[in-house]
């Protein structure tokens, strides 16, 4: 049976990157040797790195002043490094989600933390808005969506102080003003690569504003200095990146991408609205995530949930389990799942309202 998956990550990647991928593991660019065995400072793979950067900053439309790094440690080493480097006395942080709670922990070692609006109070369900942006913050920091949640902000905010965002989950899902963000960073096992590979686009001019050392690892001078090669970069994952950026090239690009993925998943958010047994966990619709859709079990159907999760799997939907601090559903979109697969997901919830109505 045909699978569909709908993992919120690691998660589904093109075909072609784990078919290119797989053919590398056992000869990397006709070398005769495994991309997991040549040296990252052999030609063949100096072009791979070299060929991603440039990808990544024509996708992106990146402009000048700016450096791609592919590092090790996750989204995660990012929350603290963030901080290790821009943060001198105060950052400020919007709170949408789980995500964010850790980002500000880590910044909190390194200084005061203004946490200038949550979305706690209602589990994260919605984006604050009208909060004011402390023009004294080292940084702004916030999470442009919540993988957890299904919360995404969808544009690209003025900030008075330098503006980073973690876009693990929503990088290349949407055209992006990159000149408005300082830091755009985010682990690539949601939309690009498998899990391994941390990309971060940065403005070179925001560093050498604080006093404190910091580890050579840990400080992006090092790595913008050497091209993200200071130290073995994460070879295969980088690889397998490259292929997603030449198929996003080859699919029209992210404003063709955002186009398809607007479709998706207004066709799967439709249905949830419609169908009398689920709804939604986000209500305004501008708060809604293209990318993570949650929902759950409509009032009276709760004792229902099980039963379209067996269904639901029975039909070959795979990762469509709620995380557990939202329950109910999550149906990620990410860009490599076909439209079938969301077809198939709608086909299924109508044959369950039929059969249990
Ligand atoms: C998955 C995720 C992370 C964590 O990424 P790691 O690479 O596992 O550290 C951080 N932020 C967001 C928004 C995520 O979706």
């Amino acid at each position: 049976m045909k699978k569909h998956n709908f993992y919120a990550g690691p998660s589904i990647l093109p075909d072609v990157t784990l078919e290119k991928t797989a053919e590398a593991v056992m000869n990397f660019a006709g070398t005769g040797i495994s991309i997991m065995s040549i040296s990252h400072r052999s030609k063949e793979f100096v072009a791979v790195m070299e060929e991603a950067q440039q990808l990544f900053k024509e996708l992106l439309n990146i402009p000048d002043g700016y450096s791609v790094l592919f590092l090790g440690g996750g989204a995660s080493t990012q929350f603290a490094m963030i901080p290790y480097n821009l943060l001198n006395k105060k950052a400020a942080y919007l709170n949408t989600g789980a995500w964010s709670k850790k980002a500000i922990k880590e910044a909190k070692l390194f200084g005061d933390v203004d946490v200038v609006a949550s979305s706690e109070d209602k589990n994260f369900s919605y984006i604050p808005e009208g909060f004011k942006i402390p023009e004294d913050a080292d940084y702004f920091h916030i999470t442009t969506n919540n993988t957890i949640y299904g919360t995404e902000i969808k544009y690209d905010m003025d900030s008075p102080v330098p503006l980073v965002a973690d876009m693990s989950s929503d990088i290349f899902s949407r055209e992006v003003d990159v000149s408005k963000y300082a830091i755009i960073y985010g682990g690539a096992q949601k939309n690009l690569a498998p899990a391994g590979v941390t990309f971060v686009v940065i403005r070179d001019d925001i560093l050498g504003k604080v006093d404190r050392a910091i580890p050579t690892m840990l400080n992006y001078k090092t790595h913008i200095e050497k091209g993200s090669m200071f130290n073995t970069p994460p070879v295969l994952p980088v690889f397998a990146a490259l292929q997603t950026l030449r198929w996003l090239k080859e699919m029209g690009g992210v404003q063709e991408m955002n186009r398809i993925n607007m479709k998706k998943a207004g066709m799967l958010y439709d249905e949830i609205d419609r169908n009398s047994m689920f709804k939604g966990t986000v209500g305004n619709k501008d708060h809604r995530s293209i990318m993570n859709v949650c929902f759950v079990m409509n009032d009276g159907f709760e004792d229902k949930e099980k039963a379209f999760l067996d269904f639901a799997t029975g039909k070959g939907m795979v990762g469509v389990k709620g995380h557990r601090s939202v329950g109910g559903f999550r149906a990620s979109l990410y860009n490599a799942l076909p439209m079938e697969s969301v077809e198939a997901l709608i086909a299924c919830m109508q044959e369950f309202e039929k059969n249990n109505k």
